[in-house]
């Protein structure tokens, strides 16, 4: 009928966002939810764990065999660190263009990595590299699932 509409038919995606002990204990997790939030995604979980290296160990299986490995566990393991969720337009991509490269020092200023870091090992954040990533870190680090909600401003952030 003509009062059926549909209203803000957008495709998103979800990524995950980590912030490392690093982050935490900079006191960077508002400054960088922030960032995610005046980006226009939607805060769909959020979670401060300290994590067990096994735990970690799955988060990072990609990386099994690099020389740099069983430190970044061992640092990741080293104190809290904060999961989070996010809801947007290509958000893994984008997501991943909001931290900077990998090496601080090659990230650009602006981004998350090019503002507050400067060594690889101490880059404040992890984001997911791939939506088929993405799913499998949202389903370790949050297998209680996401949280459903309608984000009432989306009619001002999509067309
Ligand atoms: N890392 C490190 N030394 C290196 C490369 C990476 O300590 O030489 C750490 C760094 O914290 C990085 C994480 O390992 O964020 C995961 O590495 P990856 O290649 O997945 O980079 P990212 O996807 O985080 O940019
Ligand atoms: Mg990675």
């Amino acid at each position: 009928s003509v009062s059926e509409r549909t209203y803000i038919m957008v495709k998103t995606v979800l990524t995950l966002v980590l912030f490392q002990p690093d982050g935490v204990q900079r006191g960077l997790v508002g400054n960088i939810i922030s960032r995610f939030e005046q980006r226009g995604f939607k805060l769909v979980a959020l979670k401060l764990v300290h994590a067990t290296p096994e735990h970690l160990e799955k988060h990072y299986a990609d990386l099994k065999g690099k020389p740099f490995f069983p430190s970044l566990i061992k640092y990741m393991a080293s104190g809290p660190v904060v999961g989070m969720v996010w809801e947007g337009l290509d958000a893994v991509k984008t997501g991943r263009a909001m931290l900077g490269a990998t090496n601080p020092l090659a990230s650009a200023p602006g981004t998350i990595r090019g503002d507050f870091a400067l060594a690889v090992g101490r880059n404040i954040c992890h984001g997911s590299d791939s939506v088929e990533n993405a799913e499998k870190e949202i389903q370790l680090w949050f297998p209680e699932g996401i949280v459903q909600y309608t984000a009432d401003q989306a009619k001002w952030i999509f067309e």
